[in-house]
């Protein structure tokens, strides 16, 4: 069996645990595939952590603006429940 060292980890493993990489004269990944998904796993959190940032940020500069909006979107849900509620009174008193 074809086996590989991995960049990463520095553990020689077989080819079936790396992914294929056609750019590579190998034909393989130079980390290996646990590799590449703790990689993966650390992008992700980091990306989490940044479009979370971001967000807070732009939640602080428009801060009135949003608080605005869910005022007016509470209101209309408002209106609607009690739309909704005044309904069945009417049947009552058609009965
Ligand atoms: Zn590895």
């Amino acid at each position: 069996m074809k086996t590989k060292k991995c960049s990463k980890c520095k553990e020689n493993k077989d080819a079936s645990c790396f992914m294929k990489c056609k750019a590579n004269k190998s034909g393989l990944y130079s980390s290996c595939k646990a590799c590449n998904k703790e990689r993966i796993r650390i992008y992700n959190i980091k990306n989490k952590e940044n479009v979370i940032k971001t967000y807070k940020k732009y939640y602080e500069k428009n801060k009135k603006e949003i608080l605005k909006k869910s005022v007016i979107k509470n209101r209309k849900y408002k209106k609607e429940f009690e739309g909704i509620k005044k309904i069945p009174k009417i049947q009552r008193r058609i009965t």
